[in-house]
């Protein structure tokens, strides 16, 4: 490489924080300003820009920049300032970038397969750049978040989730491969959209999909070993669940709409036994939805539950779950009851409207996932309240709007007593002089400690049990402090020592069951986990060549 190579690949460029000494030796002297800054002054230099804008899709093409610039500094900006910048890198922001993605493209990042390059996946695979990746986030483009079928332009979200893989959980960022496979997309508007930057037809399926799918999952295989995380991202309902049970023995990958949705949501079930003072076993969960959100949350409640001493049967009868079509019970007449619903489906009537649903179940726990704004009607909230004392409402559609209940009309129908949480961020509430603090549960508690303690590990199928164990490790990070105030989260600024606990939680749990397959064991998981993270301070890297002296020859 020649001096200015340093300053034009992101991995190796330190801006004005070059020294003396590396800007002589490397031969990048003159080309950079003579002023020497440190990381410090540069982060600042960077918040100072990114205030500068108002949009948040500017902010986001700004971090953009700075990622494609200097990506050292990007992460310590972004690490540093999660609750600040994880809602402009991630959602809500990213889902604007990505239906914009044509308009707004500059460089690009990661890798793009085409259904037509089918035969040749491996050899695309081989054009990466990178040779020792270990996690693949990978979208067919059809679901984005609540954005529905967004084609190609999904690529947004592989890539945002990957740079919260290195933000949250020092994944190093040449491990990371974000993956987007354009078999087409089915709306029209993109179709007709002189940007968009995808294929022009409609979606493949089929078994020409599927085989798709296959090879490419063979061919990561052969790219990059056995060993390397797939984790599915924002396919469609009817593909996601299909994939999970094809693949999860085979490879080594899980899909985060359901099993990190199942994590966060159960981690803040758990915490909130300990307001409620009750076991799991002593609740009546009912769903509004029964996708891929809360089909995901009610199985592991179940294996939670059994964990508990419960007969799975008995477990599952304490879940009822509405759909589309209304309660899901035994041989309804609407019918529509596939797989997944079908072990949740006990007898009863059939009944329509989810607040006469609540009056006749009398649930201890409502969690809504349909993506239905508002169906928590203060009616049905006085209603739980009249139920329980401390009822547990969970609001997790998003985005904001079509959350199921606000913070503030959960605690006020409530009087204050009920326990809450939402998938999109709520400000805190003060009531009658109390303030409440909404937790929001949010996956990225989950997926990128997830991601840690598995590749550390080397473990090769990654267990739904792996996921109850970091709804545990998170569950158990939060205090007394934050209960009081209602949080059944640590605080989104404590979110890295979540994910290393989560990761060490599953470290002591795949040794102990003789799943791991990195050897010898570490003695210190801790420290053999941390020592694996990302460093992104320019003094852990120097630019130039370690060099040492030999001793004195003569005495030789
Ligand atoms: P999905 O797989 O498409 O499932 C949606 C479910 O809602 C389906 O079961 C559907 O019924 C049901 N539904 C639709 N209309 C309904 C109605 N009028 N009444 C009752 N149920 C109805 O979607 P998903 O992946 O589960 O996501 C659902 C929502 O959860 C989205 O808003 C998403 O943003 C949110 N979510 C939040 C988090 C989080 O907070 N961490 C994580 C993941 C997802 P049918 O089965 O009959 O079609
Ligand atoms: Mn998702």
């Amino acid at each position: 490489v020649r001096g200015i190579d340093y300053l034009r690949d992101p991995r190796l460029n330190k801006g004005m924080a070059f020294t003396l000494e590396e800007r002589q030796v490397l031969g990048l002297h003159g080309l950079i300003p003579p002023r020497f800054k440190t990381q410090e002054e540069q982060v600042d230099l960077c918040r100072k820009n990114v205030e500068r804008y108002q949009e948040p899709l500017n902010k986001f093409i700004y971090l953009a920049g700075l990622q494609d610039r200097n990506e050292r500094l990007f992460y310590r900006l972004l690490s540093e300032n999660v609750e600040e910048y994880m809602p402009i890198v991630y959602t809500p922001t990213v889902g604007l970038a990505c239906q914009k993605f044509g308009l707004i493209f500059r460089r690009p990042r990661g890798l793009f397969i085409s259904i037509h390059d089918k035969g040749h996946v491996y050899e695309v695979m081989r054009n990466w750049p990178e040779s020792d990746v270990r996690a693949i986030v990978v979208t067919d483009g059809e679901r984005i978040l609540g954005l529905g079928d967004l084609g190609v332009q999904g690529m947004g979200i592989p890539v945002g989730k990957l740079s919260l893989y290195t933000a949250l959980a020092g994944i190093k960022p040449h491990q990371c491969l974000p993956i987007v496979l354009d078999v087409g997309t089915n709306r029209k508007e993109l179709l007709e959209d002189e940007f968009y930057i995808g294929n022009r037809h409609e979606r493949v399926t089929g078994e020409a999909y599927d085989s798709f799918i296959d090879e490419f999952m063979q061919a990561v295989v052969q790219r990059y070993g056995q060993n390397t995380l797939i984790q599915f991202e924002d396919f469609g309902n009817h593909n996601a669940f299909r994939f999970l049970e094809k693949y999860r023995g085979k490879y080594c990958t899980f899909n985060d709409d359901i099993q990190g949705t199942a994590s966060v949501a159960v981690a803040g079930i758990l915490a909130s036994l300990r307001i409620t003072k009750h076991k799991l076993a002593d609740h009546k969960f009912l769903f509004q939805g029964a996708g891929e959100a809360s089909l995901g949350i009610a199985n592991l409640i179940v294996m939670a539950m059994q964990e508990e001493g419960l007969g799975e049967e008995e477990a599952r009868s304490k879940i009822w779950l509405v759909d589309s079509r209304g309660l899901i019970v035994k041989d309804r007449p609407k019918g529509g009851i596939t797989g997944h619903k079908q072990s949740f489906a006990h007898p009863h009537e059939p009944m329509d409207g989810l607040e006469d649903i609540v009056r006749e179940l009398k649930p201890t726990a409502v969690i809504g996932a349909a993506a239905i704004g508002g169906v928590f009607t203060p009616q049905l909230l006085k209603d739980m309240a009249a139920i329980n004392e401390r009822p547990v409402i969970f609001a997790l559609s998003n985005p904001t709007s079509k959350a199921e209940c606000t913070a503030e009309d959960c605690y006020k129908y409530t009087e204050g007593r009920a326990v809450f949480a939402s998938g999109s961020p709520f400000s805190p509430v003060t009531l009658n002089g109390q303030t409440f603090y909404p937790g929001q549960g949010n996956n990225a508690y989950i997926f990128p400690g997830v991601a840690l303690g598995v590749i550390c590990t080397g473990i090769h199928h990654i267990e739904d049990s792996i996921f109850l164990m970091a709804a545990k490790a998170l569950a158990d990070m939060v205090t007394e402090e934050n209960l009081s105030h209602g949080r059944l989260y640590p605080p989104l600024s404590d979110i890295r020592n979540c994910s290393l606990k989560i990761a060490v939680y599953i470290a002591e749990h795949a040794y102990k069951t003789g799943i791991a397959s990195t050897y010898p064991q570490p003695k210190d998981l801790f420290k053999f986990i941390e020592d694996q993270q990302y460093n992104c301070d320019y003094d852990s890297c120097s630019a130039l060549p370690k060099t040492w002296k030999w001793p004195d020859l003569t005495t030789f």
